[in-house]
């Protein structure tokens, strides 16, 4: 190291004539490059103050290379790509449903074209984008009509304020959910201007509680799906079957929302049972609202299903317009509704469900070579093995039922030095160019390989020699 005042800069003028700069001009534009040259100097300048620059630090090639380093890191999108490994398919924080080639397809036509979303070739008339995918919502439902909206949330904010603006919405107290903090049952029926009326207890609610709540300013008798929790033990409450004879004596509509919407019955694809949207029209339900990017594996949005003339109204509510979806998320929800007429090809077409039916012996089998690949990259600090566990389908869905799954157990070896060994290696997984994101619990690092499928191992695997340091 030489003394601050032998060591001499280059000028702006200097770098940016490098050859190394002016590819980088090339690709970041000579305004961004400027500025970062401008950057590294003025950094360069105050640590040479402090006599921490070496000659070698203050060559046009280290600034240059610095450079690169800066530009490349501020080009990255902060939306980035990363494997899920947590065990958890529809993972709200990590953008939930994957979506089939299909849809791809049609959300980059979508993106790149002009599309009729409003406009109905026929006619040459003025269209409504609802139309793109009610005549398929209806046969896969049974329900008279629907209409989307931005997500399940922005459903049911839609459905009560236009059913039940200034009068009451009746709710067992069992079914006040909250998910994932933001959207409460309570809080929502506030938003939308109706006024919640409780009934039952939160373990039991009988039929003669929600009779005992009708009264002349009941606007709607709702049920909620229990998407996150179970009440198990000393429990009542009160079946779709059971309710609709009440509201019909009563003349007032009867609502569910049923969170993940499932358009089949999962049974047949070996997963737990799951009442679908189907199944809920049947029992009489008036309207019906899920999410798209649950279960049903589309894209997020929201879709309320239900009798045409309660649709129609929720169409007229000025909030419709504010809550609509754009031509993005209706190109990807058609393919994938589309998909749903043929159940028996589902399982392998359909992402979300090709992952969640996905056997535990093919996650056994990859990890049988992952293994050694991991453990080699990871060297003697950690202690790999190859393990059974339990994947989830989450989002709310079946939040008891776990999926066998197999995968990958990292455990922190005996001998170990490093501090919070298992904390260090998130942090390391998670500063992969493809982030790898796992699950801590039982001092161990849970790697579960259900969402890893085959297309996708190749490029996990190239990058684990990155974790070598
Ligand atoms: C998930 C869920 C919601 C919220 O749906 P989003 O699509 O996330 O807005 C509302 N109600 C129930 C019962 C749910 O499970």
């Amino acid at each position: 190291m030489t003394a601050g005042q032998t060591v001499r800069l280059p000028s702006v003028d200097r770098i940016l004539g490098d050859a190394v700069c002016l590819d980088l001009i090339v690709r970041h534009g000579r305004v961004q490059t400027l500025a970062c040259a401008r950057a590294v100097l003025a950094e360069l300048r105050t640590a040479m103050l402090a006599g921490a620059v070496c000659e070698e630090g203050a060559s046009i090639a280290a600034i240059a290379a610095q450079m690169d380093e800066r530009l490349q890191a501020q080009s990255r999108s902060p939306l980035r790509a990363v494997f899920n490994l947590t065990g958890t398919v529809l993972h709200t924080n990590l953008g939930r449903a994957l979506l089939p080639d299909a849809a791809v397809q049609a959300v980059v036509e979508a993106l790149q074209w002009p599309m009729n979303l409003e406009f109905d070739l026929e006619t040459g008339k003025r269209g409504d984008r609802d139309d793109l995918v009610e005549e398929l919502l209806r046969e896969l439902t049974g329900a008279e009509a629907a209409t989307i909206v931005n997500n399940n949330a922005a459903a049911v904010l839609l459905m009560l304020n236009t059913l039940a603006q200034g009068r009451e919405v009746i709710v067992s107290r069992g079914e006040l959910v909250e998910i994932g903090g933001a959207f409460r049952i309570p809080d929502v029926m506030t938003r939308a201007g109706a006024v919640l009326r409780e009934v039952g207890s939160t373990n039991r609610t009988h039929l003669a509680d929600y009779a005992n709540g009708v009264n002349a300013d009941t606007a709607l008798l709702m049920k909620v799906h229990c998407s996150n929790y179970a009440i198990t033990g000393f429990t009542k409450s009160v079946e779709l079957d059971e309710l609709v004879p009440l509201a019909a004596q009563h003349g007032v509509p009867t609502a569910v929302d049923l969170g993940s919407g499932t358009l089949v019955d999962l049974a047949q694809y070996g997963l737990p049972h799951e009442t679908t949207v189907r199944e809920t029209i049947e029992a009489g339900a008036d309207l019906v609202t899920f999410s798209g990017d649950k279960l049903l594996g589309g894209p997020q949005c929201g879709v309320i299903v239900g009798r045409a003339d309660l649709i129609a109204k929720i169409k007229r509510n000025p909030l419709k317009r504010a809550l609509r979806v754009g031509k993005l998320t209706l190109a990807a929800l058609e393919p994938v509704l589309r998909l749903y007429r043929a159940p028996d090809l589902l399982a392998e077409r359909l992402t979300t469900l090709r992952l969640l039916t996905r056997p535990a012996a093919a996650m056994r089998a990859q990890a049988e070579i992952l293994l050694p690949l991991l453990q080699g990259a990871l060297g003697a600090s950690y202690v790999v093995t190859a393990e059974a566990m339990r994947s989830q389908i989450g989002s709310g869905a079946l939040p008891v039922d776990q999926l066998p799954s197999f995968g990958l157990a990292i455990r922190s070896a005996p001998a170990s030095r490093v501090s919070n060994p298992l904390g260090a290696l998130e942090q390391r997984l998670r500063a992969l160019p493809c982030p790898v994101i796992g699950r801590i619990g039982q001092d161990t690092l849970w790697l579960d390989l259900r969402c890893l499928e085959a297309a996708h191992e190749a490029a996990f695997i190239g990058q684990l020699g990155e974790l070598r340091a």
